[in-house]
């Protein structure tokens, strides 16, 4: 009898740590968001969005562009965080959301619904009631560039917010970086928190994967204290689309490895905090 009792005493001691984790995050995250949203770091590009904002394209000009940096959307507890270049300026500049209101939006949420990560098959605006289970998005960049090409010092401004997202989004097993320049930021950004990246530094290509540890001697507070899958793809943009560089089948084969690795991956536990080695 005591014994049973000892367990339920643990179980709901589990449970409550569990939920005291996922406030925790959501609570970073929406503090990071409510940052991001208010950020004016970069002159050139807040005053591009504002523009874009202003002027609209011809299709959308009875809409309110959101005309704002863009935050990171999904589920504080994500095995998945997928991690794209910047919001597109009549994308996700117009809706407010990480890839909603585009074309590679378009192909981002139907494979991440066929993948069991999204409820809906695309994604039209922040009210379209899509919702992301065990996924996160957020990108390099959070403003709209010009010919979508930010500056180095750009990325390097807005470098901070993922540093912070990495912290925050402690259960993550895959980290899917779409593009070579989400590729190279995603290695500073672990390097930097204290994984272990290789010499040579791991190359980009479509479907490439590299598993990086922290190092041993980490003790970075934004360390997650896990090893995390770095995977690479070509970004799903018109150009590598619409070329044939990106098929559909090559970018199913991204997301059914993706799902492999978290449905396989232990889940993060609060035990982990303690890791150093
Ligand atoms: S790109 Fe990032 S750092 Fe620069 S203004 Fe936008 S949110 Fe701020």
């Amino acid at each position: 009898m005591q014994r049973r009792n000892s367990g339920k005493v643990a179980r709901r001691r589990a449970g409550r740590g569990a939920a005291s984790d996922v406030a925790s995050s959501a609570g970073g995250l929406a503090a990071i968001a409510s940052e991001v949203v208010a950020c004016h770091r970069c002159p050139r590009l807040r005053r591009y969005c504002e523009t874009i904002a202003r002027t609209k394209r011809r299709a959308y000009r009875a809409e309110e562009y959101w005309g704002k940096p863009v935050p990171g959307f999904g589920d504080p507890l994500a095995r998945l965080w997928i991690l794209g270049l910047a919001p597109a300026a009549h994308g996700a500049n117009r809706t407010g959301r990480m890839f909603t209101g585009d074309s590679s939006g378009d192909w981002l949420f139907a494979a991440l619904h066929e993948s069991g990560f999204a409820r809906l098959a695309s994604s039209a605006s922040r009210h379209d009631g899509q919702h992301l289970t065990a996924a996160y998005i957020s990108a390099v960049v959070r403003c709209a560039p010009p010919d979508n090409k930010p500056q180095p010092d750009e990325v390097a401004a807005c470098s901070d917010f993922l540093t912070r997202e990495l912290a925050a989004l402690r259960n993550v097993a895959v980290l899917l970086c779409l593009g070579s320049i989400a590729f190279a930021a995603a290695l500073r950004l672990l390097q930097a928190a204290g994984y272990a990246v290789p010499r040579p530094r791991p190359r980009f290509g479509h479907g490439a994967e590299y598993l990086l540890r922290p190092r041993a001697t980490t003790t970075h507070p934004s360390s997650p204290p896990r090893a995390l899958l770095v995977l690479a793809s070509y970004h799903p943009s018109r150009q590598n689309t619409q070329t044939g560089r990106l098929t559909r089948p090559m970018w199913q084969a991204i997301f059914r490895r993706a799902r492999a690795v978290v449905e396989n991956a232990a889940p993060w536990t609060p035990s982990d905090r303690g890791f150093a080695g």
